[in-house]
């Protein structure tokens, strides 16, 4: 349903995008809006008083009022961002300020790193308390738990409504009485919430909610931060400049009214008026219905991923806990791999630790693939995906990840014949890697991490008389990691140190031989750092 409205879907009607949980396509209504924008209104805001930027500021004004109707808040509440990240990191540091040593700030397992990191900053700087609420088995938060665990000394809540990771939708409502019983504050990451349920920030009961426009449908860099307007006015902004004052001399200065007082510099008016189309859109479909679909679609996927051998799902499987965003893990196959089968058969998906490696610490797990669905995803998609899910489970890691890709087209070509013997090459290393372990004499170590999916590698080498004298690594990965890895290891035995600092990643394309995507280039280079860090480093760990 609604595919038409969206061009890109539409200009590759063969393209599966489950990747919506990331960002959104978008309709042609919000391009029109963005382009009509630039082409007639384009002007600066609240400070011309020129016609242009006169019909700007309406313009950039009335989009703070359909935002603040899409949640239920009043425009003044409606603080513009350029997304969840930079909501979440102006409402730590503004809390932050008035936080003492000892208080508590109480996150959850399931956190985004947008909701983790600002808070760990402020812990560390204060000397605060980070409590993390834990997960049930059913991949649900232990509600037990965070009625011990947000007491008196908790100043802070902050909670994702929706698990990206998950797809498990959180009682924030009851998270929200939890925190105002004890007088702490409730401070809700919506950036996947927004996009699937209606919200209402007076009925979730919390104080301030944050979400991006990209995953409605808007623009990239615009996002929102709703904070409750008695509170608003109390705090003090943390992003000076611009637009945001009241009066200045030469040793002071006083705040405009809301929500100017928080949007220091020119904001992204375009962005702005692209979010107010996308609501326009959103609205006009109606949220309940975009929820009911999901619904839907979530049974349906739910029944059939559940079905698949080998196959298991990473969060709640009763359909009303949650939302169509589904994490699986695929039986003894790196889910980059997977993610790269799917790809192949035109099914974008992610894979990695979805900014979640404290969760996927929790789940003892490195990473998922995740399938996120929206609306205008159909049951046909769901097939899709489950057909080339089943083509996987049945073929060998012959088909896994290795392919010849023209990216301008998004199609897929055939292997040469001399990469097919590269090929050959490369899945025989990662499945018998050479050199895997850990050496009982070594000089030199380094362990790295892949900061896509999370996969650690640690490097042991042994040098003497400035030669590398034996290497070896541990650590598991995707096909390409392992294979490099192995092949980058043979290759520099016995080999001048200076030689192997040479190396670059030119290097190990040509120990691969095949084409590989942008995307697995950190997977590839995994090795390399590793080697390059033991040189520097010398003996470590
Ligand atoms: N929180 C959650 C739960 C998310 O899913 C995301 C995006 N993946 C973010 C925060 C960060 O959003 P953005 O990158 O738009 O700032």
């Amino acid at each position: 349903m609604n595919k038409e409205d969206f061009p890109l879907l539409h200009e590759h009607p063969n393209l599966v995008y489950l990747d919506n949980s990331a960002t959104t396509q978008k309709p042609l209504s919000v391009i029109n809006a963005l382009v009509d924008f630039y082409k007639n209104t384009n002007s600066n805001v609240h400070r011309g008083i020129h016609f242009l930027s006169q019909k700007a500021t309406m313009e950039y004004q009335k989009a703070h009022e359909a935002v603040a109707d899409f949640i239920g808040a009043e425009a003044e509440e409606i603080v513009f961002t350029s997304g969840t990240t930079q909501s979440l990191n102006l409402i730590a540091r503004m809390l932050g300020r008035k936080l003492r040593e000892d208080d508590e700030i109480v996150l959850t397992e399931m956190e985004h790193h947008s909701n983790i990191i600002p808070w760990q900053q402020i812990a560390k700087e204060k000397k605060c308390g980070l409590k993390y609420i834990p997960l049930t088995s059913g991949y649900t938060l232990d509600m037990k738990e965070a009625r011990q665990m947000i007491n008196s000394k908790t100043r802070i809540v902050a909670v994702t409504h929706v698990s990206n990771v998950l797809g498990t939708i959180n009682p924030v409502r009851e998270l929200a009485s939890l925190a105002h019983d004890v007088g702490a504050l409730l401070i809700v990451d919506g950036a996947q919430s927004a996009p699937h349920l209606k919200i209402n920030v007076k009925d979730l009961g919390c104080d301030f909610f944050a979400f991006s426009g990209h995953k409605m449908c808007g623009p990239t860099g615009i996002g929102v931060l709703y904070g409750k307007k008695g509170l608003l006015q109390n705090l003090d902004p943390v992003e000076f400049g611009g637009g945001m004052i009241k009066e200045v001399t030469k040793w002071h200065a006083t705040w405009a009214d809301l929500p100017a007082k928080f949007e220091a510099g020119t904001p992204n008016i375009a962005g702005a008026v692209g979010l107010r189309a996308a609501i326009d859109y959103l609205n006009n479909i109606g949220m309940e219905k975009i929820q009911e679909q999901g619904r839907e679609l979530m049974a349906y996927a739910l029944q059939k991923l559940s079905l698949l051998p080998k196959v298991r799902i990473i969060g709640p499987v009763i359909a009303n806990e949650r939302i169509p965003v589904f994490s699986f893990t695929v039986d003894k196959m790196h889910p980059h791999d997977v993610g790269d089968f799917l790809d192949k058969h035109n099914i974008a998906v992610r894979a990695g630790h979805h900014c979640a490696m404290p969760l996927m610490k929790t789940l003892g797990i490195n990473g998922t693939v995740r399938a996120s669905f929206y609306f205008y995803n159909t049951l046909e998609d769901v097939d899709k995906l489950i057909s080339a899910l089943h083509n996987l489970l049945n073929s060998k890691m012959e088909n896994v990840s290795l392919r010849n890709v023209d990216k301008n087209q998004i199609v897929f070509g055939e292997l040469t014949e001399k990469q097919e013997i590269y090929k050959e090459n490369v899945l025989d290393h990662y499945k018998e890697p050479r050199n895997k372990g850990i050496l009982k004499e070594y000089t030199h170590s380094c362990r790295e991490v892949n900061p896509v999916c999370g996969d650690v590698v640690t490097l042991y080498l042994n040098v003497e008389n400035e030669k590398i004298q034996n290497v070896s690594f541990m650590g598991n990965g995707c096909v390409i990691s392992q294979a490099s890895l192995s092949l980058l290891t043979e290759e520099m035995k016995g080999k001048p140190v200076q030689m192997v600092q040479n190396f670059t990643l030119n290097k190990i394309f040509s120990l691969l031989g095949i084409p590989i995507s942008h995307t697995r280039y950190t997977c590839a280079f995994l090795s390399l750092k590793a080697v390059h860090g033991a040189l520097k480093n010398g003996l470590r760990n």
